[in-house]
C-alpha cells in the first residue's frame, strides 16, 4: 500500500495539437503515474464535458488548488480518489472541473499504484489471474468529423483481422492492409496525395461506396477473405449526418438524404455487402429503437454504441433495456473518471454487452487504454493503425505480449 505524496498537473497538446492536460502522481515520492487527455471531434451529446467553459487551464487551475485533498490517499484507492473528484464538481457531466481531468488523475494513480506493486497496469485494475488480448480494430480510411470536404460522409471504415490467431499477427494484418490500400488508393485516383485523416486512415476523395469497396479490395489483394482472416467495420456516427429539423440524415458530401428507414436500409445493406463484423452508430445517438431494430437483424455482428452508450451507465441500462445494442464503445473520458469507466465495465460484462475499449480522435501518445482493454475482457480495442500516438497503443501490446498472465486472442 503506498500513499500519493505529490500531484501536479501541466498543459501539453494532444494530436491534433489541440491543448489538453497532463497529470503527474506520485506515490512515496518515487512511483510516477503520468497521463494525457486525449479528446474527441465527433462528440456524443450527453458525455462528460472535457474541460469547464472549454479551457485546459481552468482544469488545471482546479487541480492546483486543491492537490492537498488527494495527499496522503492510497494510489490504489480509486473510489476514494473518485469520490475527491466528485466532492470537487457535483454535476453529471464533470462540467466544473473537466472530465479530462477526472480521466488523467485517475488512471495516473492506477499507474502509481501499479508501479508500487510491480504489476503491470491492466493486473491492477482487474482481480482476474487469466487475460486475452482484444483484436486490435482500426481506422483505414476516414471521412465525416476526421477528414475534409470530398471524403465520405462516413467517419471510419475500420479493419480487424478476425482470423489472427496472436496479437503480432493481428498488428501485422491490420499494417498490411493499411498499406495495401495506399496502393489501391493510387491506382483509383493518380492525384492522390496520401492525405489521411485524424486518426491515421487514409482521406482519399471518394463517396461513401467507394470508400467501401476500395477498402475491399485492398483485403482481396492480399488474398484475404471478408469475414474470414479480415474483416471490416464501420462507425457511420450517424449523429454528424442527423438533421433534426429535417428529421433526416443528411449526407452533404454524396448529396442524398435518408429517412429513419431508409438508413436502417443504407446501414443493413452496407452490413451485408461488406459482411461486416462491427457497426458502431448506424443510426443516430437518440435512436434507441430503430439501434434494436438492426440489433435483431444482425445478431452474429456488433451492433455498436458509442455516441448511443457515451460510456454512461444509466444510458447503457436504457440500451440493455430496450435492446439498442449488443456491443459498446468504451472510452474512459466519455465517462469522466476510470472508476465511472470500470462501472460501466462491469455492467456491460454482466449483460452480455461486448466492449470495444477506444481511443479518441485527439489522443496523446499514452498507452494505458491498451491495459485498460484488456483489463476489462474487451472484444476489441479501436486504437487506429497508423500514427505515433495509434502506434503507441498497439506497441504496448506487443510489449505486453511477453506476459505470462495474457493468454490468446479474446473471442469474439
Ligand atoms: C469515434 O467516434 O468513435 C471516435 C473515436 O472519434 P472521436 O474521438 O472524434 O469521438
Ligand atoms: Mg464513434
Amino acid at each position: 500500500m503506498t500513499k500519493i505524496s505529490s500531484i501536479e498537473g501541466r498543459i501539453l497538446y494532444n494530436s491534433r495539437g489541440s491543448k489538453t492536460i497532463e497529470v503527474d502522481v506520485e506515490s512515496e515520492g518515487k512511483f510516477l503515474g503520468r497521463v494525457c487527455a486525449p479528446s474527441g471531434a465527433s462528440v456524443g451529446k450527453y458525455e462528460a464535458v472535457s474541460f469547464p467553459n472549454g479551457k485546459p487551464e481552468e482544469s488545471l487551475r482546479i487541480l492546483q488548488e486543491n492537490s492537498q485533498k488527494f495527499i496522503g490517499l492510497e494510489s490504489s484507492d480509486l473510489k476514494g480518489i473518485h469520490d475527491v473528484l466528485k466532492s470537487l464538481d457535483s454535476s453529471t457531466d464533470y462540467s466544473r472541473i473537466g472530465g479530462a481531468l477526472a480521466f488523467a488523475v485517475t488512471i495516473a494513480s492506477m499507474e502509481s499504484a501499479s508501479k508500487a506493486a510491480e504489476q503491470p497496469l491492466f493486473k491492477t485494475l482487474s482481480p482476474e489471474f487469466s487475460f486475452k488480448f482484444p483484436f486490435p480494430l482500426g481506422n483505414i480510411l476516414g471521412g465525416g468529423a476526421h477528414a475534409g470536404p470530398g471524403t465520405p460522409d462516413i467517419q471510419e471504415i475500420l479493419i480487424c483481422a478476425t482470423g489472427s490467431k496472436t496479437i503480432e499477427d493481428a498488428i501485422e494484418t491490420n499494417l498490411a492492409v493499411h498499406k495495401e490500400l495506399r496502393n489501391v488508393l493510387e491506382n483509383e485516383d493518380s492525384d492522390f496525395t496520401n492525405g489521411r485523416g485524424d486518426e491515421g486512415g487514409w482521406a482519399p476523395k471518394l463517396e461513401n461506396q467507394k470508400a467501401l469497396e476500395v477498402s475491399a479490395k485492398a483485403c482481396e489483394n492480399l488474398g484475404f477473405t471478408l469475414g474470414k482472416e479480415v474483416s471490416l467495420g464501420v462507425d457511420f456516427a450517424a449523429s454528424t449526418q442527423w438533421n433534426e429539423e429535417k428529421q433526416k440524415y443528411v449526407y452533404d458530401r454524396a448529396g442524398f438524404e435518408n429517412s429513419t428507414g431508409e438508413q436502417i436500409d443504407f446501414a443493413a445493406n452496407i452490413i451485408e455487402k461488406y459482411k461486416l463484423i462491427f457497426a458502431e452508430d448506424a443510426v443516430h445517438e437518440e435512436a434507441f429503437e430503430d439501434m434494436a431494430e438492426l440489433t435483431a437483424k444482425f445478431p452474429n455482428i456488433l451492433v455498436t454504441g458509442d455516441d448511443l452508450t457515451v460510456t454512461n451507465k444509466d444510458i447503457l441500462i436504457k440500451a440493455i433495456d430496450s435492446k439498442s445494442c449488443n456491443a459498446s464503445i468504451l472510452k474512459v473520458n466519455q465517462a469522466g473518471s476510470l472508476y465511472d469507466a470500470l462501472e460501466f465495465a462491469n455492467i456491460a460484462n454482466q449483460n452480455n454487452i461486448k466492449l470495444i475499449t477506444s481511443h479518441r480522435s485527439g489522443e496523446s501518445t499514452d498507452s494505458q487504454i491498451s491495459h485498460i482493454g484488456i483489463a476489462t475482457k474487451s472484444k476489441m480495442l479501436k486504437v487506429g493503425v497508423v500514427g505515433g500516438e495509434r502506434i503507441a497503443k498497439l506497441n504496448e501490446l506487443l510489449r505486453l505480449s511477453e506476459h505470462d498472465l495474457i493468454r490468446g486472442m479474446a473471442e469474439i
